[in-house]
């Protein structure tokens, strides 16, 4: 049993202040908006982790556990997250003219979609702090994920929904226990499902944990393993690209600090090149990133509209990571909702792998990266593929229409279905 944690300090991404890891500390106490960025020791990690002994380890997100800010190894809440396949894409990599195309496909995590990877740290967390209430706010994905892992700990739960939340993410949430509810918008650029966290933690003390990192520093840390795990799954050998769906930004937040901690403890010597993917409907960290705008100077989005849920953050609580890392590389880029559906066809099609819009809009930003140019064929790349279809059949439904339903009759078969095949 693991008893260590090599985080060295908390520091705030708005104001700088410090806070030792011993704290019991969510949030900056200035209530700035900034988030508690934690270092960590690196040479004294070094000396526990290598490359060889990392390869011995079970594929799973706890085998990083020195990367990570729990102190004990006996409070990790699991479900057995994390260690996802990358899925070599060789049919869709010719569809779209690229050579060495790679799919991170987080559809497989426990709740069907890579934020258990941020809810098995922040819930480990809350178990490590003796919490015992637990709050978020989501588009559906990170509350249905939140609510597994409190029910696995026997934690109390609350979620505070979008009212477009689809059926099958609230069905999972309320199965687990989760009183869940769904908030109206009340402000134009305001998020409901926030305000009603704020509200909550400020009159109950409630641990909030929600998917982005100034309201929980720790469920940051668990996105970073995709990073970890696409290098060690590459031999090594990093890829030219990343591709991210972006809501918040937490996602991409982590994926950049995953490669950066590699590099800071030497097991890697550059950074593969990061694009951010948004939904027209709701694309205020591409909007920022085109004006050269800073997170401070980020105007929120007025009125999300997307098929692509899981993005619909009217601000992107991590982006200030984001638009620094695109600054010195990589790019943003924005898809049309259809592009989205179209990219979610191409990839159940081709590759068998049935993702919800959000978790594809990487798939289709990467298409239209590929046309424009800027990822050229030779490149390698990996597309993050972040949550499942089923969490969403309400979209792909819409799309194909109606199914046709025949007698157990040989020649209806074949006027109804063979024949107008042709
Ligand atoms: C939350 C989510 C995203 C976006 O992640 P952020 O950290 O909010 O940027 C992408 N895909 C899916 C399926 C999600 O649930």
């Amino acid at each position: 049993m693991k008893q260590m944690a090599f985080v060295t300090r908390m520091r705030c991404s708005a104001c700088g202040r410090d806070y030792s890891p011993d704290e019991k500390v969510y949030m900056c106490l200035k209530k700035d908006g900034g988030r508690l960025d934690l270092d960590y020791d690196y040479s004294a990690i070094a000396e526990k982790v290598s490359k060889k002994n990392l390869a011995e380890r079970a594929p799973f997100l706890w085998k990083y556990f020195e990367f990570l800010p729990l102190k004990s190894e006996k409070n990790a809440v699991t479900l057995n997250e994390g260690g996802s396949p990358l899925l070599k894409a060789e049919s869709l990599g010719e569809k779209i003219g690229l050579r060495n195309l790679y799919l991170k496909d987080e559809t497989r995590n426990p709740t069907g979609s890579f934020k258990d990877r941020s809810m098995t740290v922040g819930v480990s967390k809350a178990v490590e702090f003796g919490v015992r209430t637990v709050a978020t706010a989501s588009s559906g994905n990170a509350a249905a994920s939140l609510a597994a892992y409190s029910a696995k700990a026997g934690l109390k739960c609350f979620a505070f929904v979008l009212e477009s939340a689809s059926t099958a993410k609230i069905a999972q949430i309320r199965l687990h226990g989760t009183r869940v509810v769904k908030v109206k918008p009340a402000e134009e650029g305001k998020d409901p499902t926030v305000q009603m966290l704020q509200k909550v933690i400020e009159e109950y003390g409630w641990y909030p944990c929600p998917s982005f990192g100034p309201f929980n520093p720790y469920q940051v840390e668990g996105p970073k393993t995709i990073s970890y795990e696409i290098a060690e799954q590459l031999g090594w050998k990093l890829p030219d690209w990343i591709i991210i769906p972006v809501g918040s930004a937490c996602l991409f937040a982590g994926v950049w600090k995953g490669f950066r901690d590699f590099k800071e403890i030497g097991f890697i010597d550059f950074m593969p090149k990061l694009a951010a993917i948004q939904s027209t409907g709701c694309a205020p960290l591409v909007k920022a990133f085109r004006e050269k705008k800073s997170l401070r100077e980020l105007e929120p989005w007025k009125n999300p509209r997307t098929v692509a849920g899981g993005l619909a953050d009217v601000f992107p609580w991590d982006a200030d990571v984001a638009l620094n890392v695109l600054k010195k590389s990589g790019t943003a880029e924005e898809v049309p909702d259809e592009d989205i559906l179209k990219a979610q066809k191409l990839l159940a099609s081709l590759e068998g792998v049935f993702a919800e819009p959000s978790g594809v809009a990487s798939l289709a930003g990467l298409i239209k990266l590929a046309e424009k140019g800027v990822i050229e064929k030779d490149e390698t790349v990996v597309a993050l593929i972040t949550g499942s279809g089923l969490k969403d059949p309400e979209a792909t439904m819409k799309m194909e229409g109606e199914v046709p339903t025949i007698k157990p009759d040989i020649e209806e078969f074949k006027r109804k279905i063979l024949n107008a095949e042709q």
